[in-house]
């Protein structure tokens, strides 16, 4: 990846809105234009990583009005009665207002988040970091419990990483509008991770603990 210096990072950034509007916007105008008069119907929630390499419009294919997107450090979902702010609006409006079909909670290889929550000491000078990553403890304990019954202590932090999926998704359920849209058969729920090196993600789907990679070739059926 090219290495910008610090003056022109806004140049860089002016040249690809250029390059935007030339390339990708006036080529595909007739889609745009259509987002632009139409109310946005997106099908799908997604809540990943805020890691810059975590880039969900591009890791699904997808374009224009498909996803609705909250990101933040570590992919959370605070649970209802916990804190109710961004994270929270989001997905009420996301199953209340817009009625997507799908919600995702997404995270991926290699994120600081995960492997500052198995080395506290990394956000002593972050304490407002430290205390958004309380909504992962549960996802820690679960994953250290897991590892105590068997032998791989290297992968605590692929585990975490899955655990930690897997628990904001049970924090996902405790919101009124998902429980009630779930109940109803309007919305189902995944979670995923994606591996940045490889480019593979896996799903675990709901009530399942086993991440299936999504592989080439593999056509999902229905
Ligand atoms: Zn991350």
């Amino acid at each position: 990846m090219a290495t910008v210096s610090d003056q022109s990072v806004l140049e860089k950034l002016k040249a690809g809105a250029r390059k935007f509007q030339v390339e990708v916007h006036a080529g595909s105008a007739e889609k745009y234009q259509r987002a632009a008069t139409i109310p946005q119907a997106p099908h799908t929630l997604i809540i990943a990583c805020a890691d810059s390499r975590v880039d969900v419009e591009t890791i699904t294919s997808s374009g224009p009005g498909e996803l609705f997107v909250a990101r933040n450090v570590g992919n959370m979902v605070p649970p209802y009665n916990g804190v109710r702010g961004g994270v929270s609006a989001v997905i009420e409006y996301a199953v209340t207002a817009l009625r997507v079909r799908h919600a995702v909670v997404c995270g991926h290889s290699d994120c600081g988040a995960m492997k500052a929550l198995l080395h506290p000491e990394l956000t002593d000078r972050m304490p407002t970091v430290a205390t958004w990553l309380q909504h992962g403890h549960a996802a820690l304990m679960v994953a250290g419990s897991v590892a105590s019954r068997d032998d791989h202590p290297t992968e605590e932090l692929p585990r975490l990483t899955e655990e930690n999926v897997l628990m904001q998704l049970a924090h996902l359920k405790t919101h009124p509008s998902v429980a009630g849209a779930m109940a109803r058969g309007e919305l189902t729920i995944s979670g995923w991770v994606y591996d940045i090196g490889t480019g593979v993600v896996r799903i675990a789907e709901d009530g399942q603990r086993e991440f299936v990679p999504v592989t080439a070739g593999a056509e999902a059926k229905g």
